[in-house]
């Protein structure tokens, strides 16, 4: 589909060194990629020893020291052209990330890894749940069923006991956690960085600790007063008890959910996220895509999308399509479902648009891990699924079963009860990272259980105005290695969602419906890949460096001022209409397999494109789920 580029220049040996290294990539990425998707998916043949024996020999390949000498006596090689050195580079940097030259190093991972294995079978293992308090008998429950039960329950004393029951965390893992906070400080420095967090931020993100936080820190001073202000109008709407921590989400949950429910039917999801996808001018390359959408028993109980095939060119030019598996846990039938899965197929479907965009000369540049930075691709995923809170998206494509258009006025209760407070969804994300520098800033003998304990506290109260509903040492993030000193990442992929709708608003005065906005982010986001930094990407297309100003400037617009425009956005959208009407051909220049684990139910390149995949599809959802 896409056109091969002409062969890269240079040497000619560097170019076959090139191509072995990408091929010996694609075999165990793809491998362990493979293997991971059927141990999830439950798939017939599946096989634990396969995955972790691919998954063993994934990470020696990044991590061979023989290797990444080998790459840089190829960046000594006599005739090297420029693209062939921004290729070596990128395997440069990619290898280095994976290789520890200090040998401490790897004696401190081994005792991490060992650590964080008990703290997870001891977190696992705690009795998590709440006391009923009608006659105390203890409900078990996980953390996501006690954040809901205190965003849902009506009864006061009910989500006051949810809350200890989260709370209840911190204590649990405190002690524990201390001697991993410890450990992780030594590792770092003992790799040659100040702290722990200071070694994520530069090896994530390829700036420093100081950076990160002068933009986290114009956020949160900019935002404080808004917080302070809506905390104020939160009680003298609800009362002074909507402040408790057990009460803030309940009070702010209205029922204008369950009203939009029916504008959003799961079974016209895949459907409504393609037309748009189209419509914004995103292609795929000629990308396969399996989606396995739909909860069934057995199946990994969490949702993802992955690449088994990255997207590249070979050196003489010929393009390779990227191959994505992706995954949701949708019950049809559920109040919901409908929105849920549109959303996540406009975020995942977004990571997939990125990666299949990636137009260089190796599958390093295109996979999700390191050295790719967190905060760029959730820029991406982000961007697109913010479109569904918009006016001038809903009026054009969220249609009920009949066909009929989501009324305004739900649109505009949605707005009234959700404005105002946008900002302590904000102070809740930046909660974490504030938390997490002062945690690896600590002097390692102030490194204990009750130190910390005190420590969340404060944050929240500094942070978020009071003590939070999502108690900090019940984030998940902070514990695992994996997922540590990262959350900061989120931050700044919502600022520079901010930020680019700002400037496509600037520039096109739309962006639903504006195929230059596909364009512009396949050619300034997507083509190079992880070869360019992050913060000059976002300079790059907004044409301002990074900064918190666009996202202020949402969380500051008077209710009134957002409700008018919203109004004016959605009557100019009801009269436009969707640029691909419902039942037209989306062309994506994508496969889709829609699967159901082993079960193929309807695939576009056999039933008649994705308008016939998709009816097809439909067919198969009313007759599962009746
Ligand atoms: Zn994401």
């Amino acid at each position: 589909m896409a056109a091969a580029l002409s062969p890269l220049p240079g040497n000619p040996a560097v170019n076959r060194f090139l191509d072995k290294v990408n091929a010996e990539y694609e075999n165990v990425h793809h491998s362990y990629e493979e293997h991971f998707w059927s141990t999830k998916m439950k798939l017939e043949g599946a096989s634990a020893d396969k995955l972790s024996s691919s998954k063993n020999e994934y990470d020696s390949f990044l991590s061979s020291a023989a290797r990444l000498s080998a790459v840089r006596e190829q960046l000594n090689a006599e005739g090297l052209s420029a693209e062939q050195r921004h290729v070596l580079s990128c395997m440069e940097k990619t290898f280095s990330t994976f290789i520890t030259e200090d040998p401490r190093v790897e004696e401190y991972k081994a005792q991490l890894n060992q650590l964080e294995a008990e703290l997870a079978t001891e977190r696992n293992a705690m009795a998590l749940g709440y006391a009923d308090p009608q006659g105390g008998a203890f409900h078990k429950a996980s953390s996501v069923q006690l954040r809901n039960t205190m965003r849902t329950s009506d009864d006061e004393a009910v989500r006051r006991a949810a809350y200890e029951g989260l709370r209840s965390i911190g204590p649990a893992v405190a002690q524990r956690f201390a001697g991993i906070v410890k450990l992780r400080n030594r590792l770092a420095s003992a790799a040659g960085y100040s702290n722990y967090y200071d070694m994520k931020v530069r090896q994530a993100e390829g700036f420093s600790l100081e950076t990160l936080f002068d933009m986290l820190d114009g956020l949160e001073q900019q935002t404080r007063p808004i917080m302070e202000a809506a905390r104020k109008t939160l009680a003298e709407q609800k009362g002074a008890d909507a402040l408790q921590p057990w009460n803030t989400g309940y009070s702010l949950a209205g029922d204008v959910e369950k009203r939009m429910d029916p504008y959003f039917p799961f079974e016209t999801a895949v459907d409504v996220w393609a037309r748009t996808f189209a419509a914004l001018g995103i292609k795929y390359r000629g990308a396969t895509m399996n989606l396995d959408l739909c909860d069934r028993e057995g199946k990994y109980s969490n949702g993802f999308c992955h690449w088994p095939q990255p997207a590249y060119f070979k050196s003489d030019g010929t393009w390779v399509p990227s191959r994505t598996n992706f995954t949701s846990l949708a019950t049809p039938s559920a109040v919901g479902s409908g929105k849920t899965a549109l959303v996540t197929l406009l975020h995942e479907g977004g990571h997939a648009a990125h990666f299949a965009n990636v137009l260089q000369h190796s599958p390093l540049f295109s996979q999700e891990r390191a050295p790719t930075s967190v905060a760029y691709a959730e820029t991406q995923s982000m961007t697109l699924d913010s479109l569904a809170g918009d006016a001038a998206w809903l009026a054009r494509y969220a249609h009920n079963t009949a066909g009929e258009v989501i009324p305004l006025d739900i649109i505009l209760e949605k707005i009234r009860s959700t404005q105002p407070f946008g900002v302590l969804m904000c102070r809740s994300m930046l909660s974490v990272p504030y938390f997490e520098r002062a945690l690896y800033l600590l002097p390692e003998e102030e490194v204990t259980a009750e130190r910390i304990l005190a420590l969340a506290d404060e944050t929240e109260v500094k942070i978020e105005g009071g003590l939070a509903g999502r108690p900090l040492m019940s984030v998940p993030h902070i514990l695992s290695d994996e997922s540590s000193a990262y959350y900061h990442s989120y931050v700044l992929a919502e600022m520079a969602v901010h930020q680019n709708r700002a400037a496509f608003m600037a520039k096109y005065g739309a962006v639903v419906d504006e195929p230059r906005v596909g364009r512009d982010m396949a050619e300034v986001y997507w083509a190079p890949g992880n070869g360019e930094a992050f913060l000059d990407l976002v300079q790059k297309l907004t044409g301002a460096p990074l900064s918190s100003a666009a996202w202020v400037k949402d969380l500051q617009t008077p209710l009134k001022q957002k409700l008018e425009e919203e109004e004016e956005a959605y009557r100019k959208a009801v009269a436009a209409g969707p640029a691909i009407a419902p039942g037209q051909q989306a062309d994506l220049e994508m496969r889709i397999r829609l699967v159901h684990g082993d079960e193929l139910i309807a695939d576009t390149e056999t039933d008649g494109g994705l308008a016939g995949a998709c009816a097809k599809y439909t067919e198969w959802i009313r007759k599962t789920w009746p």
